[in-house]
């Protein structure tokens, strides 16, 4: 943790929606699988790895003892770089 940080803060989630962008802010609960609003999901699986990505977070601070972080799908594989595209099923789809 970096020194400038005090002792003491908050820190508040926010979950963005890759697909449609809607913000979901956590209160203590899990972290959801699919979006509340347009029902994408959040989690991304690395095809290479068989495992799932990590979401990834960016970190802001509105004052100085408050933290928010908005995690969104990741884009990239933690482990093998590779690209994750968003699982794409839809009524339209033609296989
Ligand atoms: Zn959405
Ligand atoms: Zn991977």
């Amino acid at each position: 943790m970096p020194k400038n940080k005090p002792a003491k803060y908050q820190v508040k989630i926010d979950i963005q929606c890759g697909a449609c962008g809607t913000l979901t802010h956590l209160r203590g609960e899990e972290f959801p699988k699919f979006c509340p609003c347009c029902g994408a999901s959040l989690e991304r699986y690395c095809l290479r790895c068989q495992k799932k990505a990590e979401m990834f977070f960016e970190e802001w601070w509105p004052e100085e003892d408050e933290c928010v972080r908005t995690y969104g799908p990741a884009k990239r594989c933690s482990r093998c770089n590779a690209q994750l595209e968003e699982p794409v099923v839809g009524p339209g789809d033609v296989q």
